[in-house]
C-alpha cells in the first residue's frame, strides 16, 4: 500500500482539510502518517484513519524524517508556512533534505500536492 505523510504548519491546517476532503478517495487508499495535530484535525474531518506521530515541534517531523530514511514512506505533502518563523526550523530542513537524498516526491504548496495526487493515483495498488 502507498505510504503518504501529511504535515501542516499551523496557518496551512485549513488548507491540508481542504486537501484532504477533496482528494479522501484516494487517500482512503494510501496508509496515512501525519504528525499530530495535522492528523487529529484530519481524522476529525474526514474521518480518514491516520497513523499520527508526534507533533511537529515535539519532534514528529525527525519521526517521519526517519520513516523516510527506511523506505517507509513513498509521498510526502508538507503545507509550510513561508510568513512564520517555526521553532522547529531544522527539522524542517532535515526533512525536506531527507526527500531529496531517498528521491522521494514532497509538495510544499497545495498546487504542487494536487499535482501529486496523480502520482499517488498512478503508483496504487
Ligand atoms: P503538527 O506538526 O501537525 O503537530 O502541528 C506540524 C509541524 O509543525 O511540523
Amino acid at each position: 500500500m502507498l505510504s503518504v505523510a501529511l504535515i501542516a504548519h499551523d496557518q496551512m491546517k485549513p488548507e491540508m482539510i481542504n486537501f484532504a476532503l477533496q482528494y479522501k478517495d484516494i487517500l482512503s487508499k494510501c496508509k496515512i502518517t501525519a504528525t499530530g495535530t495535522t492528523g487529529t484535525l484530519i481524522e476529525e474531518h474526514t474521518g480518514l484513519q491516520v497513523e499520527k506521530v508526534l507533533s511537529g515541534p515535539l519532534g514528529g517531523d525527525q519521526q517521519i524524517g526517519s520513516r523516510i530514511s527506511c523506505q517507509r514512506v513513498d509521498v510526502v505533502i508538507f503545507l509550510r508556512d513561508p510568513l512564520s518563523a517555526q521553532p522547529h526550523e531544522p527539522d524542517i530542513s532535515a526533512l525536506l533534505r531527507i526527500c531529496d537524498v531517498h528521491n522521494i516526491p514532497v509538495a510544499t504548496n497545495r498546487k504542487t500536492a494536487d499535482v501529486l495526487i496523480s502520482y499517488i493515483q498512478n503508483h496504487l495498488e
